[in-house]
């Protein structure tokens, strides 16, 4: 590090004499030629008139020969006060405007190297920091990047404007300079992106540090006494292993930070070149799902909801199983983003909610009308309006107790959705269906959500969950959320209860349904309907 602060310190030095030169090249010349024009013009005229005003004055010729030789010594003394004069207010003319040119350059630099909104070194300044390492370094010098991205950062702007947003940054990337230590640094590469280059670490520690990173911002923040809660996801690069330019270090640090999302966000990912194989599988995902639901590739499994009280089963959540021919078991957190993506999500929502139903109806027919059923529904079928009315049509066609069908809906994202996303809720809402709002909690200030969408249930999210074994602000923060939600009068499902501890918690809260892993995984229809039966 030493040696490449050296370096640093060089270039900036040579790029100012550089720029000095260009300037004193310019005004030496103009100046020199300056001076030595007033000199010879004075030396004309003490030429043409010093004798003349010396006889004038003068009539005696030995004193007139005696003062000629004063005339010199004088003459000589005269000019070189002049020439001092006047060489020290050029010099001191082009220190002024060589120290402007300074300032100047810095001020340029300044513009050209760091984030306006932050003061943080931007993209090209980190870019140039790694590429100088990479140069200077004589034996080879691991070193790594972590590659930062906020999680749904695009939902707090959207939700909450782009001055908090920014507010936000700024208040996030303080945070990152004081958890990292000199000499390594942290960059905003734009957007809601950061980079850190770290110069000595191990691959051990540096996941410490992530997990230090993501832990801290994982809580709940507030700005503008408006709180949210955000995740973050990091790719990370070792050099030289993973590239020896910063341009591909960058762009691998971004796969893998792409890969950390697509593994469920809120972690850190080194680099492997099978995440490079993902863009193509994803692709094959999409393709080989045209025929999942078609090639009944697909099941419905069921994760009973419990009364926390009285421990009795009231409702299941349906949630979707693929089994692929070759891949196995494909995860719904894998492929449901994709089939968003691709369109795909329709066909297979209307097939989801068909055999959802032909279930309840079953359910109903075998004396277990009172189990309330939860349907996951897409945010976007929920705002395509030919693709709702296709569901809607299936729903009718079920002929079930609407009163226990419940939807369950997210967070929409893109705020010009709000309109349509009211009407159609609101349409579901007219046949006697409720709506939860799921993962509640993640992403971003829900509670603005709440007052305007027609909610009867918040499904708390499970992270939030997860955090209540830890002490600290966030417990207060779902004390506070479930204090809220029986002042709106609106159910509250924890999900994912994992221990004793969390589910005492949210007993003495007052939430009064859970699910998870501590009383039931999802089941297939088989083996609730046991589980119902008892
Ligand atoms: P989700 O709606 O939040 O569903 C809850 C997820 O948490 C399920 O994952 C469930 O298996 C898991 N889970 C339940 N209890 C626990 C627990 O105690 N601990 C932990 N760690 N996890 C628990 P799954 O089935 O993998 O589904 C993932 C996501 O995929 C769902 O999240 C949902 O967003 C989506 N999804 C699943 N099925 C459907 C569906 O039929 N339609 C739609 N639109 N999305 C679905
Ligand atoms: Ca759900
Ligand atoms: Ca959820």
């Amino acid at each position: 590090m030493r040696q490449l602060r050296k370096t640093r310190y060089q270039k900036v030095e040579a790029g100012h004499s550089k720029d000095c030169k260009v300037l004193f090249t310019y005004n030496l010349y103009k100046e020199s030629i300056k001076i030595s024009l007033i000199y010879a013009v004075f030396g004309v005229i003490w030429i043409l008139l010093s004798d003349e005003i010396l006889e004038y004055i003068i009539r005696d010729i030995r004193f007139y020969k005696q003062f000629q030789t004063y005339k010199g010594w004088f003459y000589i003394l005269i000019t070189t006060i002049m020439l001092y004069l006047l060489i020290l207010r050029r010099v001191k003319l082009l220190k002024e405007e060589n120290h402007k040119t300074i300032l100047a350059y810095e001020a340029v630099e300044h513009l050209a190297y760091y984030d306006k909104l932050t003061g943080l070194p931007n993209r090209t300044k980190f870019e140039d920091e790694v590429n100088k390492q990479i140069l200077s370094s004589t034996e080879i010098n691991k070193f790594m990047i972590a590659y930062i991205d906020i999680d749904n950062f695009k939902n707090i702007n959207d939700t909450m404007g782009h001055q908090v947003g920014d507010q936000f940054i700024v208040y996030l990337g303080e945070c990152l300079k004081t958890e990292i230590a000199e000499p390594d640094f942290v960059a905003r590469l734009g957007g809601d992106e950061f980079a850190i280059l770290f110069y000595s670490i191990s691959e051990d520690e540096l996941l410490k540090k992530m997990e230090e990173i993501t832990n801290h911002a994982n809580k709940s923040w507030s700005i503008d006494e408006r709180q949210f809660y955000i995740s973050m996801s990091i790719g990370v690069v070792i050099y030289p292993n993973d590239g020896d330019s910063s341009t591909v270090l960058l762009k691998k640090a971004d796969i893998a930070m792409y890969g950390a999302k697509r593994e469920g966000k809120n972690r850190a990912l080194f680099y492997k070149d099978n995440i490079r194989d993902i863009n193509e599988k994803n692709i094959k995902i999409i393709n080989d799902l045209q025929y999942g639901v078609d090639e009944e590739q697909m099941l419905l499994n069921y994760q009973p909801q419990y009364n926390l009280v009285t421990g009795k089963i009231i409702a299941v959540e349906v949630l979707i199983r693929w089994l692929h021919p070759q891949e196995g078991y494909i995860s719904p957190g894998v492929f449901i983003p994709l089939a968003e993506e691709s369109g795909l999500i329709y066909k297979l929502e209307r097939w989801i909610f068909t055999m959802a139903l032909v279930q309840k109806k079953k359910w109903e027919e075998q004396g277990f009308g009172f189990l309330d059923m939860s349907i996951n529904l897409s945010g976007k079928t929920l705002t395509s309006d030919i693709n709702f009315g296709e569901l809607e049509a299936i729903i009718d066609l079920a002929k079930v107790d609407f009163n226990h069908i419940v939807v369950e809906i997210t967070e929409t994202a893109n705020i010009s959705d709000v309109d349509i996303v009211i009407k159609n809720v609101s349409r579901l809402k007219k046949r006697g269906i409720r709506i939860a709002l799921d993962d509640f909690g993640t992403g971003y200030s829900s509670l603005n959500y709440l007052k305007k969408f027609p909610i009867n249930i918040i499904k708390l999210d499970r992270s939030f969950v997860g955090l209540i074994n830890e002490d600290g602000i966030d417990t207060l923060l779902i004390k506070n959320i479930l204090a809220l939600a029986h002042d709106l009068n609106f159910d509250v499902v924890a999900e994912g209860i994992e221990t004793e501890d969390q589910l005492e918690f949210l007993k003495t809260y007052r939430c009064e349904i859970g699910q998870g892993y501590l009383f039931s995984k999802p089941l297939p229809e088989a083996k609730i309907s046991a589980l119902l039966l008892e």
